[in-house]
């Protein structure tokens, strides 16, 4: 049998020694299928909270828990839009029902220690609300010590890593999309996937600080990214891992294993 932090590829007797024998933490990615520009495929939310979900679970000794493949709908001014090919997405009730149904169900297994590992923007708050739902259920139902934390792989990215890697100025985590930090991801991690001849280099989109509806498709760039991916390198990839990794690493230590590391 496969030696694997991922759950998917374990058979469940293995799966069950695993979580019996190691510290019971189990991480659950969360991802999309959104266009991310002519240079990227579909499910690139997909497969870098999953890969993050990956090294953290080495770094920590956790379990991975299949991805969420889909994701809450892509906003115009995070994502481009939902109006856009490709782009394919859950209702926040949807997203609400798996989060809290995927709490129950690990619980009912016996898991109380449960990380979220957000890799889509517009996913965050439904999660929030579905692991809410959960822990309140599991209350009333006599359980007390289930404990999730929620995360976004990109917010332990530390100015000084930002400041390394944007010389030349950081566009911001919500237009982060299909540029420089995911597109470096893919290069460190799924080369493969990258058409870097597709890559288009063009200025942050400039989007109004507030939403419209039905969106204004002008308002989003023809190539899908809000930001440009040009100065993206697989080496920035490697760096931006090991640095997310490390930072979600401490947290969890924090919150699961007792090891204070703030
Ligand atoms: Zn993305």
């Amino acid at each position: 049998m496969p030696n694997s932090v991922f759950m998917e590829d374990l058979d469940a007797f293995t799966y069950r020694r695993q979580l019996a024998e190691g510290n019971g933490v189990v991480l659950i990615p969360a991802g999309s299928i959104e266009q991310h520009g002519p240079h990227m495929p579909l499910n690139v939310d997909v497969l870098l909270s999953r890969a993050m979900s990956g090294s953290l679970a080495e770094a920590i000794g956790a379990l991975v828990a299949a991805p969420i493949v889909y994701g809450y709908k892509s906003q115009q001014r995070s994502g481009g839009g939902n109006h856009l090919h490709g782009t394919t997405s859950l209702d926040a009730a949807t997203i609400i029902a798996i989060s809290k149904n995927l709490t129950l169900e690990l619980a009912r297994q016996g898991v109380r220690k449960i990380a979220f590992v957000n890799g889509h923007y517009e996913n965050y708050q439904f999660l929030y609300e579905g692991v809410d739902l959960a822990l309140r259920e599991l209350r009333l139902g006599g359980v007390e010590d289930m404990k999730v934390v929620l995360l976004s792989y990109w917010d332990f990215i530390d100015e000084a890593t930002i400041a390394e890697l944007y010389p030349n100025g950081f566009p911001g985590w919500d237009v982060e999309h299909g540029g420089v930090l995911e597109t470096s991801l893919m290069l460190h991690l799924h080369p493969g996937k990258v058409d870097v001849d597709r890559i288009a280099d063009l200025p942050p989109a400039r989007l109004p600080n507030y939403d419209v509806l039905p969106v204004r498709p002008e308002l989003t760039p023809d190539s899908g990214c809000l930001s440009s991916a040009a100065d993206a390198t697989a080496d920035k990839g490697e760096i931006l891992l090991k640095r997310a990794t490390a930072g979600m690493a401490a947290a969890l230590e924090t919150e699961f294993l007792g090891l204070d590391q703030r």
